[in-house]
């Protein structure tokens, strides 16, 4: 065969996409792996017909339901009578083949399962948004590679994608007959492509988006300076795995991060690398000034057209004055988004094994922030020492003493579990466990230090059998420093 003498490796493939809609294809093979093939193929329309003596269970379904013909019995050149495509997809190497010497005695293009030589077309790894289709080969020589392509790709290309191919497809004719100049239409797509249109989509603000689409097609000014805008990003406790893709689409898009000091650096790694990385950590006492200064930076960069990525610990709505921030924002005209993270409370109870609510022990969960020290007398301790509740304390290291005294004397026993969580899904994460009374000592005895999270109810009692992450729970004082940490209390 002519086919066979120039190496595949050196020969590149021609990528196509067909149109399968009405058209037969046949399917060899009865198992799991036909099933996903015969599943792809109705999703693209085709006629599919399995042939297999015996089918599986969802396949043999799908054939009572007419989603697919049966051709039952060993396999038959016939089978492939009006076939556009096969795939071979049994696990018996002589059938396979057999499939692929009648397919090419046919003219008829067949894909034979894992055997890069046999086939003739191959099926590419693939990302889809909507009616837009990246597919990625790597010439059947290296299918992981592929994969592993596919999901940097996954994570790249924004869901909104989609949308913006259906609007621009819905109104092809419009700018058609609106800029029949190949030039002009090539102008407007990219004045539309650089506008405002892909974030209204990403927001899911279609309507607007199709308002602003309108004004484009009659606006033939050039493309306005690219508008600045923020992302309001939750960065997550510190493994950088914790991060979303919305996240991490969002990095790879900034010019600019402003990042608080409580952002892992492993988060920080995954910015572009041209990225203006800015550290807006708060020092403890000016809060004020730090606060005013984000503001002026945030401001500043988006008016000077820049895309700025806010970049916060945690979520960014959980005590994280994301808020405060959106209003700066709103009231100077900036576009804003907000993409969330995993807080604190979540991350630190899930990698210590601490479940937050418990059918019999927590029905419900409060997450607290309270500088200790200052603002005991404002908080609602009747409330919070209740029985059968998870308390999440967050920033609580300073004034556990307080915290202790004024749960036990508001009723909350003193008996109750806690569990203390020292930089949560980091690789020094400590869990320092115990019950109410002893608290304050535990954490004075181990140095636990910010950030720490305290959580307090029943559930805190089975970090000692569910703890999975590093090392297991610190359960007593550690033996050198209890005299000490005992003397210090008393
Ligand atoms: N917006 C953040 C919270 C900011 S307040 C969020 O949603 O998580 C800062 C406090 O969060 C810290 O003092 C600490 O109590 C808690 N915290 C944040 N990250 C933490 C981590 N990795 N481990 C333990 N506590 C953490």
């Amino acid at each position: 065969m002519t086919r066979a003498s120039s190496p595949r490796a050196s020969t590149p493939m021609y990528p196509l996409f067909a149109d399968l809609r009405g058209r037969a294809v046949l399917v060899v093979g009865g198992g799991a792996v036909a099933q996903r093939k015969a599943a792809a193929l109705l999703e693209a329309g085709a006629q599919v017909r399995i042939g297999a003596p015996r089918l599986n269970a969802a396949l043999a379904a799908w054939a009572a339901e007419g989603r697919i013909e049966h051709l039952a019995g060993e396999f038959a050149a016939e089978w492939f009578d009006g076939a556009w495509l096969a795939v071979a997809a049994t696990d018996d190497e002589a059938v396979n083949r057999a499939v692929a010497a009648a397919g090419e005695a046919r003219r008829v293009w067949v894909n034979v399962v894992d055997d890069v030589e046999g086939s003739s077309f191959h099926v590419p790894a693939r990302v889809e948004r909507g009616p837009v289709q990246v597919a990625i080969s790597s010439g059947g020589g290296a299918p992981m590679l592929a994969r592993h392509l596919r999901e940097r790709l996954e994570t790249e290309l924004d869901e909104s994608l989609g949308e913006l191919a259906r609007l621009l497809s819905g109104e092809r004719a419009r700018i058609r007959r609106h800029y029949p100049d190949l030039g002009q239409r090539r102008r407007f797509f990219e004045r539309v492509l650089a506008g405002p249109i892909p974030a209204l989509l990403r927001e899911g603000r279609r309507e607007d988006a199709q308002r602003a689409f309108g004004a484009a097609l009659i606006d033939d000014k050039p493309a306005a300076p690219p508008a600045g805008s923020v992302v309001l990003v939750g960065a997550g406790p510190g493994d950088a795995g914790l991060m979303t893709l919305r996240g991490l689409r969002a990095l790879n898009q900034a010019d600019v991060i402003l990042h608080d000091r409580l952002v892992s650096r492993e988060v920080l790694q995954l910015a572009r690398r041209d990225a203006e990385l800015i550290e807006v950590g708060k020092q403890a006492g000016n809060h004020h000034t730090t606060q005013d200064r984000i503001h002026e930076l945030m401001l500043e960069h988006a008016r000077a057209g820049k895309r700025v990525v806010r970049l916060k610990g945690g979520d960014p709505f959980v005590f994280g004055r994301g808020g405060e921030e959106l209003e700066v924002l709103a009231q100077a005209g900036i576009a804003f988004e907000v993409v969330p993270g995993i807080t604190a409370a979540l991350a630190c109870a899930a990698y210590a094994g601490v479940p937050l609510t418990h059918r019999e022990h927590a029905q419900s969960l409060r997450l607290v922030t309270a500088h200790l020290k200052d603002s005991a007398g404002d908080l609602d301790w009747q409330a919070l020492a209740q029985e059968k509740q998870t308390l999440a304390v967050y920033m609580g290291v300073a004034g556990l003493d307080v915290l202790r005294d004024k749960l036990i004397e508001h009723g909350r026993a003193a008996s109750t579990p806690f569990a203390l969580i020292e930089n949560g899904s980091r690789r020094e994460q400590r869990v320092v466990t115990g019950t109410l009374a002893e608290l304050a000592e535990r954490a004075q005895g181990h140095r636990v230090q910010s950030p720490a999270l305290l959580i307090v109810g029943e559930v805190a009692a089975l970090a000692q059998r569910l703890h999975w992450f590093g090392d297991a729970p610190l359960t007593a004082l550690p033996e050198a420093d209890a005299d000490d940490a005992l003397a210090q209390a008393a």
